[in-house]
């Protein structure tokens, strides 16, 4: 059978030829989406039907095969079937010359010209979509089709809900004919250089930045397998330099010249090569005594939905539904557990607001990492403003339980350079989160709305039933209760090891 690339190959080949070559020649080595993969797949199908309703009379082309999967003969003939009726074409598909495109959304122009709309979920555009549309253009100029102008439409961050969904407003199109019309000459050449890269031998690529840029590899895992323990990849904030090291020949941490790092960074040096972690025992007495007690331990979870949800919200807007609180009246004293979490698809932010009231006039308001806490605070006072004076208390009597670990005075280095509470947890205690069906913030907002808003995570609510939506409350009180509970741990530590 004849080669054809489609689109998203084309751009896994601007990624890494090795990616590529892997998608053609063994494509088992590609590990399937998992959930939160899957997750950013839902919402982009859903973020393209809502695209769709901007032009009524619209038709669908996308045919599939028996298995589900798309069938590209029948799409593109069908394509060429209804381009004579010059109405708008959703998943118009094109093969010409080898590339392959299912376009998002086509709209007559002009005479014979068509307008041609790249969908994406995100709120502004990136590079790699310019690629995208370049592709498009290169391959549907060779079937053929007259293409005016391009369009990458994406939600735009700017509109603020009010009552229902105004689909128009929701949407900004940034008009790339230009930019899209630069690259398209380098396409042939591109493609021609990937075409012999698929048929060529496996091929050798050093890991690197492109392995999470623009989009974290799914082969990521296999490719760095290899590394040794401690690699300078490890080193704080080390970005591409690491992979200079390397490519200087230096692979772990051991074998980088001291006068090369930073003071940091040779904290980490010094607790890989002796194995000892490093406690600044001075340090954190003096930390430990700015608080004042009660102490209060707390964790937002927060979602934020594509598609706003709430009045007054915006796209991608985060949402807090769900707090855990671990209070402490004294040093070592036994801790109380307060929790608030919403059930129901209303708007939880009321109900969160009253539940944090708990919280009492004295003593520290502990998080870890606070600039997410007080971000959620400072984004409630505002809009919700009865609560203003109480989120600015909270504000003000907050302290950080990550800046020990942040500037390493407290550093162990089976934290592997980082200093997240999930990094943390299990070098300093016996806790971890291993064992947990949701084990971090991201999987919390996706179990969230998928259980209690399934259409706005893309489900059928019908596939959400009353025992699965209880488990996931379950895991997600589990979780989040885990995150507060792990901070008291960790000021045991601190008070015992700096005695
Ligand atoms: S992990 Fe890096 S080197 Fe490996 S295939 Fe992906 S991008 Fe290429």
């Amino acid at each position: 059978m004849a080669l054809s690339i489609s689109k998203s190959k084309f751009l896994a080949g601007l990624q890494c030829e090795l990616l590529l070559w892997t998608h053609y020649n063994a494509r088992d080595r590609i590990p399937d989406p998992g959930p939160a993969q899957q997750f950013i797949f839902d919402t982009g199908h859903l973020v393209g039907d809502l695209a769709k309703r901007l032009y009524p009379g619209g038709i669908e082309i996308r045919r599939d095969r028996p298995d589900g999967r798309p069938d590209i003969p029948a799409t593109v003939a069908e394509t060429a079937r209804l381009l004579p009726q010059r109405k708008p074409l959703f998943e118009a598909s094109f093969l010409a010359d080898g590339r392959y495109v299912r376009v998002d959304i086509l709209v007559p122009a002009d005479g014979e010209a068509w307008d041609l709309y790249e969908v994406k979920s995100s709120t502004q555009v990136k590079d790699v979509n310019l690629w995208d549309v370049a592709y498009q253009y290169d391959c549907l100029t060779r079937a053929g089709v007259e293409l005016d102008r391009l369009f990458l439409m994406h939600l735009n961050n700017t509109y603020v809900r009010r009552g229902g969904l105004d689909v128009q407003a929701l949407f900004a199109a940034e008009d790339v004919t230009t930019e899209a019309r630069e690259r398209a000459p380098l396409v042939p050449g591109l493609f021609d250089r990937f075409a012999r890269v698929i048929a060529g031998d496996e091929p050798t690529v050093d890991i690197g930045p492109h392995c999470t840029s623009p989009y974290t590899c799914p082969l990521r895992d296999r490719c760095w397998a290899g590394l040794p323990e401690h690699p300078v990849t490890e080193f704080h904030r080390v970005g591409k330099k690491a992979f200079a090291w390397m490519a200087e020949g230096m692979a772990t941490m051991a074998e980088v010249p001291a006068d090369r790092l930073s003071a940091v960074q040779r904290v980490q040096q010094d607790a890989a090569s002796s194995g000892q972690a490093r406690f600044d025992a001075a340090a954190v007495r003096s930390w430990l005594d700015s608080l004042e007690y009660p102490l209060w331990h707390l964790d937002f979870e927060t979602m934020a939905p594509a598609i706003p949800l709430f009045d007054g919200t915006r796209p991608y807007q985060r949402i807090p539904f769900q707090f855990s609180l671990h209070v402490q009246d004294t040093p070592g004293a036994e801790p109380r557990h307060i929790e608030y979490l919403a059930t129901e698809p209303v708007d939880p932010r009321p109900g969160l607001l009253e539940a944090l009231r708990a919280i009492g006039p004295d003593g520290t308001v502990l998080a870890f990492n606070k600039t997410f806490e007080m971000g959620v605070l400072d984004e409630l006072a505002r809009d919700f403003p009865a609560h203003a004076a109480m989120c600015a208390d909270l504000n003000s009597r907050m302290k950080d339980l990550a800046d020990i670990f942040r500037r390493f005075q407290v550093y162990h280095p089976d934290q592997k350079g980082r200093y997240s509470l999930k990094n943390v947890l299990p070098a300093w205690t016996d806790l971890a989160y291993d064992d947990l069906e949701i084990a971090d913030g991201q999987a919390a907002a996706r179990a969230f709305l998928q259980a209690v808003f399934p259409e706005a995570a893309g489900l059928d609510p019908a596939s959400v039933n009353e025992a699965g939506k209880a488990k996931v409350l379950a895991d997600l009180r589990a979780y989040c209760g885990l995150d507060t509970l792990a901070m008291v741990k960790l000021m045991e530590v601190l008070r015992r090891e700096a005695q």
